[in-house]
């Protein structure tokens, strides 16, 4: 038998616990897929947005997954502080480190810190109902928002933003969350990128969805558009940048005047210098107006536009965290690896392995994790022979309880499943996520 520890239950951690017991090579391979939270499904659970039904009805695949006969799911278990990767490697033949890529980007502008500022993962988590979120108070006396960054993190907390709250009452946003939303008085929206429409990050289906909202319209300023050459002529551009230019295209142009009740204003070729103050708190951004470089890049135009907000979302990207034991790459923040193997030192460590974002950086839809799966997966399978043959502990979950860990087993995650659905009927919605740790454990049968 080879015993897999899979650290992180997100869809890198699910693909590959199902890569390795769906083959034939090695038999019996049983897999633990561990995680921090008492909850599985990571991002899915916790980053796509509460009004993305379908992309979040993949937790059901990923639920058959963890249910295989050879997979174990043991939630409320941190790796890295007590629980070190070299104390892992003492209870499994080989682990695989599928942990994402937790931390924001920063902007390394002034004020960035201002109470009002805050990174779009902070807002996303919020309402998303991480037990570890800030409380509230995103949307609070903000009339105006500016989202930096033109990415799909951009569009969903833009959108978001944009929602009426009866379009987000039948989604799992906790309630608290809800609440606030329901009585947000943002009336407009800037998502504002540094550089063209034709080099944004967002996947042209999330961006149309800005425009198909019921309670919002969508500006484009055609003078932003001009600044890009391939806007006139956008032939030779990959299919994704060519169908983005097209919708912002059709935004830009004049149409009949439709009153909606918020505004999601989407600009170009502006790069965040400062964000600015009054009375302690953010007041808006300060741009400059960049123009390109004939380099794929910007330049910046020393002229300047100051944009009115209350409130700022920074959605420019994420960062994978070191991991206190594992070796990282502080450049591109992801862990070292050739084909998924981890490298110390530039050598491969016997049974340690990664897979998703802390493999190859915070890049591609759930999708693509499929394959960078499969490749860690496949790593791990070849080198079986020399893993089988490490001494490990005979039964793992008890080692962890007896190292005072108190592991969420399946059926723990099943009952706050059932709590959840509970907590929605007596809230008149349907399932409604619970959003704080004493909560989930107590849900869990762990009080
Ligand atoms: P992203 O796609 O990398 O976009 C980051 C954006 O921030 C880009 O517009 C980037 O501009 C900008 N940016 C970076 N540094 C900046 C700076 N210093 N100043 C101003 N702008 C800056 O990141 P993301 O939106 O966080 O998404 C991460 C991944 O998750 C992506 O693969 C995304 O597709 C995926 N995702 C998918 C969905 C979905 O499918 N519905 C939803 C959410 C996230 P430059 O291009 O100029 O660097």
């Amino acid at each position: 038998m080879l015993r897999v520890a899979v650290v992180g239950s997100g869809p890198s951690g699910v693909y590959t616990a199902q890569s390795l017991v769906e083959q034939t090579l090695v038999p019996d391979v049983r897999v633990h897929v561990l995680d921090r939270l008492p909850c599985p499904y990571g991002l899915v659970r916790y980053g796509v947005a509460p009004d993305h039904e379908k992309i979040k009805s993949l937790q059901h695949n990923l639920r058959t997954v963890l249910e295989h006969e050879r997979i174990a799911f043991l939630g409320h278990v941190e790796v890295g502080r007590e629980l070190t990767p070299a104390r892992l490697l003492e209870l499994y033949h080989a682990v695989v480190y599928c942990v994402g890529a937790a931390r924001d980007r920063r902007l390394g502008v002034p004020g960035e810190d201002l109470p009002g500022s805050f990174s779009a993962t902070e807002f996303v988590s919020w309402y998303s109902a991480h037990p570890d979120a800030a409380p509230g108070g995103f949307v609070l006396g903000a009339r105006s928002a500016v989202v930096i960054g033109v990415g799909n993190v951009a569009v969903d907390v833009a959108r978001i933003l944009a929602r009426g709250p009866e379009e987000l009452h039948g989604t799992d946003v906790p309630e608290a969350a809800l609440g606030a939303l329901a009585a947000s008085r943002v009336r407009e929206v800037h998502m504002v990128g540094r550089r063209g429409p034709s080099q944004a990050r967002f996947t042209t289906k999330e961006l149309r969805e800005l425009g198909a909202m019921p309670g919002a319209r969508v500006e484009v300023d055609p003078a932003d558009l001009a600044l890009d050459p391939a806007y006139a002529d956008p032939a030779g551009l990959p299919a994704v940048s060519r169908r983005n230019v097209e919708v912002v295209r059709a935004w830009a142009e004049p149409t009949g005047w439709e009153p909606r009740a918020r505004t999601i204003r989407v600009r170009f070729f502006l790069r965040p210098v400062e964000v600015l103050e009054r009375d302690g708190r953010v007041a808006g951004v300060r741009f400059e107006r960049t123009v390109p470089d004939g380099a794929g890049g910007v330049r910046g135009t020393g002229a300047y536009e100051d944009v009115a907000a209350q409130l700022v979302l920074r959605a420019v990207g994420y960062r994978g965290v070191p991991l206190e034991g594992l070796p990282f790459d502080e450049v591109r923040g992801t862990v070292p690896h050739a084909s998924g193997r981890v490298l110390r030192d530039g050598v491969p460590s016997a049974g340690e392995y990664v897979a998703g974002w802390i493999k190859r950086g915070p890049t591609g839809v759930i999708g693509t994790n499929r394959p960078c799966a499969k490749e860690t997966a496949g790593s791990l399978l070849a080198d079986a022979p020399a893993l089988a043959r490490r001494a490990v502990a005979e039964d793992p979950v008890a080692a962890l309880r007896a190292w005072g860990l108190q592991p969420v087993e399946w059926p723990g995650w099943l009952s706050i499943e059932r709590a959840e659905e509970a907590l929605g009927r007596t809230l008149g919605r349907g399932t409604v996520k619970i959003a704080d740790w004493p909560g989930l454990l107590a849900a869990a049968g762990q009080d």
